[in-house]
């Protein structure tokens, strides 16, 4: 990895060489989360924009030399990334916009965001020779361990909140993962997967914890970036729970900005349930958010219920940085959202994908994106992933199905109502 000059510390700025350490800042345990810095004279030799127009790997793996793993390391066979950017005039015109890209991370191998990252740690995992590889989730991001563990033959362990939605527990199981439900919130479930890596020598994928995981996820904005021809978008909707997303896409921009890929920085704009709204709530108050305390979170949205962020410097400054905002949506605006989002463009998001298309209906209607702008939502997970959470949002708009006999005598009856 000679392209990573050092892994620099969030709170100290102390540096340290890769094989120094393999997750955190030692001085202050596991909130010690530090960044990757790279060199970027030697990635830009090799690689460019040039470069990049004739590689026909369509995945995450055609940015290799700016990913923080070994040469020659092997990577998993599943194809991850290179999700589509579907531009969606209809969508944009019924907010009053010109200019709108969904990115479908649906479209993934085990079907959200959460594949970008946890590829980056079953291939660390596997470099640093681990028997086993455990995670602490709200559920993607364990289906995506399970997943990539499977492609390989990689043993896991997975800790999940009992109350994990189901299609993502039959994901685990199905992938053959051990699977811990535990009793207590995904904050249980963090603290317990870290006690028990360290007990028993496990590679921690964990969010925040884990430096790499942001890399995986800063993925998503240099393929935006490439998609729209390096011509950058002025703003970025994403939702944030840990705030490992958010931070790994400002992540990426920079990478970006650093070798001279695009012009300026896109707005970044972070949307979070009411109900679980830490870094919201921070940023409206300009708190401090490594000694603010965790908060009680509850949404329908599981994905992004984080009562404490775990990646919260990075989210913030990410925001902070990008001269973005943090927008907080009702559990029935994001339900809502999902039909809304899926009408306008096809593509069918789970409670917290949808989240941020639900930022950007409240953005256009408090003036905080203009119609000419350029505009990106990104939907973080499919809606597969929560058929419960779809059942409710399209009560929320009043849709419902018409029931038939079998025969073309009640149809006639059913149609002449409508
Ligand atoms: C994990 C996740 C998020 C939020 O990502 P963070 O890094 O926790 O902020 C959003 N949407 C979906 C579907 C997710 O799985």
């Amino acid at each position: 990895m000679d392209h990573v000059l050092h892994l620099r510390s969030l709170l100290s700025g102390r540096t340290f060489r890769p094989d120094e350490i393999d997750y955190v800042d030692p001085e202050f345990g596991p909130e010690g989360i530090v960044d990757v810095v790279y060199d970027y004279d030697l990635i830009g030799r090799r690689i460019s924009r040039e470069s990049l127009r004739r590689d026909e790997n369509h995945s995450i793996w055609r940015y290799r030399p700016l990913l923080p793993i070994e040469p020659d390391s092997p990577l998993p066979p599943l194809q991850i990334g290179w999700t589509p950017l579907y531009e969606t005039p209809g969508l944009a015109a019924s907010l009053g916009l010109r200019h709108l890209w969904v990115k479908d991370d649906g479209r993934n191998p085990t079907a959200s965001f959460k594949d970008r990252a946890s590829a980056i740690a079953v291939v660390k995992a596997q470099e640093r020779g681990a028997k086993i590889v455990t995670t602490a989730s709200t559920g993607n991001a364990a289906a995506a361990l399970s997943g990539i563990c499977a492609s390989v033959g990689q043993a896991n362990v997975i800790f999940v909140p009992e109350k994990a939605p189901a299609a993502k527990v039959a994901q685990l199981l199905a992938y053959g993962s051990t699977v811990m439900l535990v009793r207590g919130t995904y904050d249980d479930a963090f603290e317990l997967c870290l006690q028990a890596a360290d007990a028993y020598g496990w590679y921690n994928r964990n969010t925040g914890f884990n430096p790499y995981m942001s890399e995986g996820k800063k993925t998503a904005t240099l393929e935006i970036c490439e998609q729209l021809n390096w011509h950058a978008p002025d703003a970025i909707f994403v939702s944030v729970g840990d705030g490992c997303i958010i931070g790994g896409l400002h992540k990426g921009l920079k990478d970006l900005l650093a070798l001279g890929w695009i012009e300026r920085m896109p707005r970044l704009i972070g949307v979070q349930a009411a109900g679980s709204n830490y870094l919201a709530e921070a940023w409206e108050r300009g708190e401090d958010v490594f000694t603010k305390p965790p908060i009680p979170a509850e949404t329908v949205a599981d994905s992004i219920s984080a009562g404490l962020p775990r990646d919260r410097l990075k989210a913030m400054a990410a925001v902070v940085e990008t001269n973005g905002a943090y927008i907080t949506v009702s559990d029935d605006e994001i339900l809502a959202a999902i039909p809304l989002l899926a009408r306008g463009s096809g593509v069918f998001a789970e409670p917290a994908g949808a989240a941020a298309y639900a930022g950007l209906i409240k953005a256009v209607a408090q003036g905080l994106v203009s119609a000419d702008e350029r505009i990106v939502v990104l939907n973080t997970g499919s809606g597969l992933k929560d058929v419960v959470g779809a059942m409710k949002g399209v009560e929320l708009v009043k849709t419902q199905p018409y029931r038939v006999d079998p025969d073309l005598e009640d149809l006639r009856r059913v149609m002449a109502t409508l």
